[in-house]
């Protein structure tokens, strides 16, 4: 099978992560006699530094017209004082919104080899933590109509939190199918004592639970979710909520496994098309050091191949070559404990690649 992939590497770690990312796809490759064939285009910083802007719109043409989209991470001190028309994350919005990627999985998983390396008690992560967020990614507050005007002569600023039904709907129907994938179980987060587009989501989610009877659905209120996270995470199996609550959850969950290096991302539109990516940053701190976790990514790749390409096996494969990795005691600095073979990012993108 052939398969194009438009590869954004982006800023900092971005381009020594996701080289090793395709390190394992073209071991992928190989085994499985696909052809993975690769377009680079520029985003974030280095894009503005080439093309004066975030990212080009042959750029974005050619991410519309992939068969999936690869991105490392974008963005960096040397870009956080350009115009915020051109930042570099206006371009991750810009892709989103063109391609219609609505919604956005991030599992969070504690990995059994890594469980001291979560902040929580053993008494907490001891049955382990595997959940899946659900994020809406095109709506809601970071796309609504934002303005700062003068009022009585003090400045006052204003972001629009919008939602229709059939955004809410549509998140809600991958939150459900993907609860049917899993444990058959579903909580959706809001804030419905306050706000009314959150009421208007709890509706359209009631609305849904009726029809997926088979998921065990119940609401929470984000405030309470953000400390169940912390008191009792294995509670969860998927969760769904909206984009700004999501952005803030996921983090917080993703801090639950010990490091953001070692988590995935995919963001899924209506077609097959979507955009995998680790949930972490371009981390300036340790960019160019060959010391970064490459792990993120490359699990990005095994849900790329698993949500967009349909090669299930070969999406467990990748799973599977990483989970080796860690059970044969390889770690990188973020992970690393005492007793362990601290590896570089470069050697762990191999050693995973070698265990295809
Ligand atoms: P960050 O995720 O880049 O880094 C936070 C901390 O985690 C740092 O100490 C970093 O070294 C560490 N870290 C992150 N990824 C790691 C990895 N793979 N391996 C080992 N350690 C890792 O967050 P930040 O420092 O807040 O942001 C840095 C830049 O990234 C900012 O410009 C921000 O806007 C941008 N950013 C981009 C994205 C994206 O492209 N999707 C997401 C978040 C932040």
């Amino acid at each position: 099978m052939v398969k194009n992939i438009t590869v954004l590497k982006g800023d900092g770690i971005g381009p020594e992560i996701v080289n090793e990312a395709i390190k394992v796809l073209d071991k992928i490759g190989e085994k499985y006699s696909h052809s993975f064939k690769y377009t680079e285009v520029d985003i974030g910083g280095c894009s503005i530094d080439k093309h004066g802007v975030p990212i080009t719109k042959e750029g974005m043409e050619l991410c519309k017209s992939a068969d999936s989209v690869l991105l490392g991470a974008v963005g960096g001190p040397k870009w956080d004082s350009v115009d915020p028309s051109i930042r570099p994350e206006k371009a991750l919005l810009a892709v989103r919104s063109e391609l219609g990627l609505f919604a956005n999985l991030r599992p969070t998983k504690l990995f059994a080899q890594l469980a001291d390396s979560s902040p929580l008690k053993e008494s907490i992560v001891g049955n382990g933590i595997d959940l899946m967020i659900v994020r809406e990614l095109t709506g809601g507050i970071y796309f609504g109509d934002r303005r700062t005007e003068v009022v009585d002569g003090e400045k006052v600023a204003v972001d629009e939190m919008k939602y229709s039904e059939h955004e809410i709907e549509r998140i809600g129907r991958v939150a459900f199918e993907s609860a049917r994938k899993r444990s058959h179980r579903l909580a959706s987060v809001d804030k419905a004592n306050v706000l009314d587009s959150s009421r208007l989501w709890r509706a359209v989610m009631h609305r849904l639970a009726e029809e997926y009877s088979d998921v065990e659905y119940s609401d929470v209120l984000v405030d309470n979710a953000a400390m169940q996270l912390i008191k009792n995470p294995s509670q969860f199996d998927v969760i769904v909520t909206e984009n700004m609550f999501g952005d803030i959850l996921s983090d917080e969950a993703s801090m639950l496994t010990g490091s953001i290096g070692m988590m995935p991302s995919a963001s899924l539109s209506d077609s097959t098309l979507g955009m995998y990516e680790p949930i972490h940053g371009s981390a300036p701190d340790i960019a160019g050091m060959d010391i970064a976790n490459p792990i993120g990514t490359i699990m990005s790749c095994a849900m790329m191949l698993r949500y967009s390409f349909d090669m299930v096996k070969e999406a467990d494969d990748i799973e599977a070559a990483v989970n080796k990795a860690l059970d044969d005691g390889y770690r990188t600095a973020d992970i690393y404990k005492d007793g362990f073979t601290k590896v570089k990012c470069s050697e762990m993108g191999s050693i995973i690649a070698a265990n295809i």
